[in-house]
Parts: C-alpha cells; sequence; structure tokens
C-alpha cells in the first residue's frame, strides 16, 4: 500500500491534471493504482455548487450511501469536476467515496460524539478529526497498489492544515516508503527582468515545513517550455529535494501530452525509487493508444464549428465534460473542434444568427428559467435548419418543449421547472421528486440502465439494445404528451430501467438527438462515446454536403 499525496502553492494550477496523469503514468508502469481527492470545504459534496464559481458538477456512476450515524443517510454522487479528469485520464469509475470532503468528516465526529462513541472525552481537531480523515484514506489506500490523494486548495489555507497535519501522522505512522508527497508550484517568468521567479514556491516550501512536511518531489507548473537548471536548483535547495526529484510541467496544447513530458523526464523511476516500488514491465499497448489519440488531435485534417448553447457561460470549466467528449470524437475522425460556448440570453436579445456559423449545435443541461427562452429559440433554429443537434438533459427536455411548441403548435408549451402555468407541461417533475424537500443529493442521480429502441438512430450509434448512462435530473419529458408527437416525427429511442424516456429523436432530421441523461459524463479519450461521434459525423457530412452554404432541404 503506497500513498502519494498531491499539495498545491496556488489554485489553477493544473494540480488534478498532474495528479490524474501520474495516476496515468503508474497504470501504464503496470501498477494498480487509484485517485482520490479531498476537499477542504464544509459543504458534504460537489451538488449545490454554483457551476459558474465551482465548475462542473461531475457526477459518478455509483451511488455512495454515506452513513455519518447509524439511523442518518446521504447519497452522493455528484463530486468535484476533477473527478472528470481522473476519470478521463485512467478509464476508470471511481467511487464517490474518493471525494473526502471536510463536511463528510466533521459531520460524522460530530454525530460520533452524540452517540457517545467518545464518551468522557473532549472531541477535537487532533486526534480526533484527523483520525477520521486518515480512516478515510487509509480505506481506499488498502484496496490498491497505489493511491493518489490530491489535497484540494493550496497549502496556506486554514482549511487544508487539517488535511496536511494527517498526512503527517500518516507519514510517521506507516512504515518507511508508504508515503510520499509531490508538491506543484508555480514558476513565474517575468518578462521585465527575464528571469524566472522562485520566490512564490519558496515560500509554499515554508508553509509546509509550519506543518511538518516536507515534500519529496517538486512539479513546476511554468508557462514556458522548460526552466533552466539554475531555476531547479533554487528549488532543489529550499525544498530538500534533490534535482533529479524537481519536474517541470510546462504548458500543453493538449492536457493530455502532460503524461509523457513527465513520463519523459522519468518521473515514475523517481517516485519507485522513493516508494521502493520495483518496476515492472510497461503496457506499450495503452502507451500506443494514447500517443494516436494526441497526434490525431494535434494533426487535424479538418475543422468542424460546434455551437455549444448554454446559460453558464461565464467560465469554460461549467461544460468541461462536453467539451472534452467533443474532444474525443474529434480525435477518433482526426479533426480540430472549434467551440463557440454561445449564452442563450444573448440569443433572447439578439436572435439567433449567432448560430448560422456552426455545423452542429449541443443544448446543454442546466437549472431554471434564466436563458431557458433562448434555448428553446436554438433548438428551434437547429430543427428547421437541419443542423445536427444534441440536446442534454435541460437541453433535451427544452427542446421537446420546442417541437411542441412551433411543430405539434402547442402554444407556450414548457417545463413546469420553468413555467409551472403552462398550459402544455411537457416537461414535468419526476413523481418521486414532488415530497422532496432538501436539495442535496436528492436528484435522480448515477447510472442506470437503458434500453435502446432497434430501428432509431441511437441503436445505429450504440450497436447494442442496451446500455448504461448516468443521470442528474427531477424533471422529466412526460409520456402522454409524447405519444401524440409521434405523428409529428418525435420518436423515443430509449427507455430507461424505470420506464422513463431517456433519449428521443427526430424522424426526419439527419441528426436531432434529445438525452434525459449525461453522455459527456461516460466519455473517455482512448473510448469516445458513440453520442458525440455520431454528431461531429454528422457536422462533417454537413459541411462536406453544403459545402459551406448550409443550404440542404429540411423537412421542417
Ligand atoms: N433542470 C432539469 C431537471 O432537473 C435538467 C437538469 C440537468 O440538465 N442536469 O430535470
Amino acid at each position: 500500500m503506497k500513498l502519494i499525496f498531491i499539495t498545491g502553492s496556488l489554485s489553477g494550477i493544473g494540480k488534478g491534471t498532474i495528479a490524474a496523469s501520474i495516476a496515468t503514468i503508474l497504470k501504464i508502469c503496470g501498477f494498480n493504482t487509484t485517485i482520490a481527492k479531498v476537499d477542504p470545504y464544509i459543504n458534504l459534496d460537489a451538488g449545490l455548487m454554483n457551476p459558474h464559481e465551482h465548475g462542473e458538477v461531475y457526477v459518478l456512476d455509483q451511488i455512495w450511501d454515506f452513513r455519518p450515524a447509524r439511523d442518518l443517510s446521504y447519497r452522493i454522487c455528484e463530486v468535484d469536476q476533477d473527478f472528470g479528469t481522473y476519470e478521463r485520464f485512467l478509464h476508470q469509475n471511481l467511487h464517490p467515496s474518493h471525494n473526502i470532503t471536510s463536511g463528510q468528516v466533521y459531520l460524522s465526529v460530530i454525530l460520533r460524539e452524540r452517540s457517545g462513541k467518545y464518551l468522557g472525552r473532549t472531541v477535537q481537531l487532533i486526534p480526533h478529526v484527523t483520525e477520521e480523515i486518515k480512516r478515510r484514506i487509509l480505506e481506499i489506500a488498502s484496496k490498491h497498489e497505489v493511491t493518489i490523494v490530491e489535497i484540494g486548495g493550496t497549502v496556506g489555507d486554514y482549511e487544508a492544515s487539517v488535511f496536511l497535519e494527517a498526512i503527517r501522522q500518516l507519514k510517521y505512522e506507516l512504515p518507511p516508503k508508504a508515503v510520499m508527497i509531490v508538491h506543484i508550484v508555480w514558476v513565474p517568468f517575468l518578462k521585465n527582468t527575464g528571469e524566472f521567479k522562485t520566490k512564490p514556491a519558496q515560500h509554499s516550501f515554508r508553509l509546509l515545513l509550519e506543518s511538518g512536511l516536507t515534500c519529496d518531489a517538486i512539479v513546476a507548473r511554468v508557462d514556458e517550455n522548460n526552466l533552466p537548471l539554475e531555476a531547479k536548483r533554487k528549488l532543489s535547495l529550499y525544498s530538500n529535494v534533490p534535482i533529479n526529484g524537481v519536474f517541470v510541467a510546462p504548458n500543453v496544447a493538449i492536457i493530455y501530452e502532460l503524461i509523457f513530458t513527465l513520463m519523459q523526464q522519468k518521473i515514475h523511476e523517481y517516485i519507485f525509487n522513493i516508494l521502493g516500488l520495483d518496476k515492472r514491465s510497461l503496457d506499450t499497448e495503452l502507451i500506443n493508444k494514447w500517443s494516436s489519440f494526441i497526434h490525431a488531435l494535434k494533426s487535424p485534417r479538418e475543422v468542424v464549428n460546434i455551437a455549444l448553447v448554454g446559460k453558464y457561460t461565464l467560465t469554460k470549466d461549467t461544460y468541461i465534460s462536453i467539451l472534452e467528449a467533443l474532444r474525443h470524437a474529434s480525435a477518433y475522425y482526426q479533426v480540430r473542434p472549434e467551440i463557440a460556448i454561445i449564452d442563450s440570453e444573448a440569443i433572447e436579445r439578439e436572435g439567433i444568427q449567432h448560430l448560422q456559423a456552426y455545423d452542429a449545435i449541443i443544448l446543454t443541461p442546466g437549472f431554471g428559467k434564466r436563458g431557458s427562452e433562448g434555448m428553446i429559440r436554438a433548438a428551434y433554429y437547429a430543427l428547421r435548419t437541419g443542423t445536427p443537434f444534441l440536446g442534454i438533459c435541460f437541453g433535451a427536455q427544452l427542446a421537446t418543449a420546442a417541437f411542441a411548441r412551433y411543430i405539434v403548435g402547442l402554444e407556450r408549451a414548457n417545463s413546469t421547472e420553468i413555467d409551472p402555468e403552462t398550459p402544455y407541461p411537457v416537461v414535468d417533475i419526476l413523481p418521486e421528486q414532488r415530497s422532496v424537500t432538501n436539495l442535496g443529493g436528492t436528484m435522480r442521480l448515477g447510472g442506470i440502465e437503458i434500453k435502446i429502441i432497434e430501428n432509431t438512430k441511437l441503436y445505429e450509434l450504440y450497436g447494442s439494445n442496451k446500455t448504461r448512462e448516468r443521470f442528474r435530473h427531477r424533471y422529466h419529458i412526460v409520456w402522454d404528451f409524447v405519444k401524440i408527437f409521434a405523428n409529428h416525427g418525435y420518436i423515443v429511442s430509449a427507455i430507461d430501467a424505470e420506464g422513463n424516456i431517456a433519449a428521443f429523436e427526430l424522424k426526419d432530421h439527419q441528426f436531432y438527438i434529445g438525452v434525459q441523461y449525461h453522455p459527456e459524463y461516460s466519455s473517455r479519450p482512448l473510448k469516445p462515446h458513440p453520442l458525440f461521434v455520431g454528431l461531429i459525423q454528422a457536422a462533417l457530412k454537413r459541411r462536406s454536403r453544403a459545402d459551406g452554404s448550409h443550404s440542404e432541404q429540411n423537412k421542417f
């Protein structure tokens, strides 16, 4: 059992990507490796966080029945977006208990106190909270050869200090060579003096020392291609890490390149040495798959223009899994996706002319009224013009409203989430959701089996009549309406295990699919999701057919 903790001196420098790259390298080296993440915030999970502030909420396949006390349980399935990165690098489904938050830890300790488990004692950060943190980490680590644990936030954060203390204790308690710390630092290049500055890194080494920790390896994030030996020497001097333990992570065009960048610097051999691991033979097949994937993205034959229409457009992180899924499918066709994120409120203000330049449109997941009319207009635009279209969750629901309004003639048709007074509630709350009062972890979540109807486009794409996909919703498309829509070309193409509509498509459109589930969460670089592969293929087809003018005939 080996543990590698990843700490950082600054947020937003790609700690998650570096953690995932190291995990992938160890997997390539033949080790059974997993990743966990500690998030020092008090939330129990990422489910109720604002995507503008915190980025995408990632949904795992499994639901974890978290039981902080005997008679209390919470469903945890919604995790930090870094888990998307981990799953995409590792091609492995991770368990929700791998996302350890302060909220979970404190809740367990407080309720344990109430139950009398600490009877007679004063319950304190040390040892009670640290014990719970260590217990959670060791539970994961005991099932794997190597466990990488990313510590969210930065080493100076108040909130993170108790986790650093837990690491200090683990390092002391576990046998020698069981634990190592890889510290990620940012080394800025100052243009006006022409030098790399290691001072911020030096300060962070000192902060680690204040917690009784020294790191065993350093990964320096630089905006340039390399870091001069002089700067590496300085990092080494101030951290007690030998110079061959200082690695460089430059900016890369495609994040997966980092696997190779770090491997070329022999980070794995250094890690083997620190952790006392014996070298195994490399999985050359996996190396080849990764390098052809990267090659395909770096030498595209063509460009496809894709519009992502949504309501959370302030940061790219909100749609990170969709952007990634588009990249995976684009590598499959060796094309470059030019993706524009379009604010649906801008469509409400300025009209749909923004959409004319695109070969495909994705209507994104979301919640609430703001921007929903713009999304409905975009759905209708794709329908009318024959533009390949994929509506995901909210996107599929609003595309159904657009179809009801403009094709079936049901004026003001809508989801009751947006318009509770709509005369045609084509999307309505799931019956079991009516009684829900607490918002955290109570949506319909996680992986659910799906039956795909034969003789549909969806069946053609999946090549199978069953699959499993991840869900995150409270509302659903209503069967009673959709039965009438069949006469107008709206076909239900998948049904989930509980009999709900999981997908629909339009008969007379080359590619118009709406899915209640989230295919973006299960797309992997080396195993792109069939829906995104289909969308890119349809976009390419439309591009070549229209020869730039997009003038094809459409029934609608
Ligand atoms: N707001 C919608 C629902 O709750 C869609 C959710 C989503 O897009 N993930 O059903």
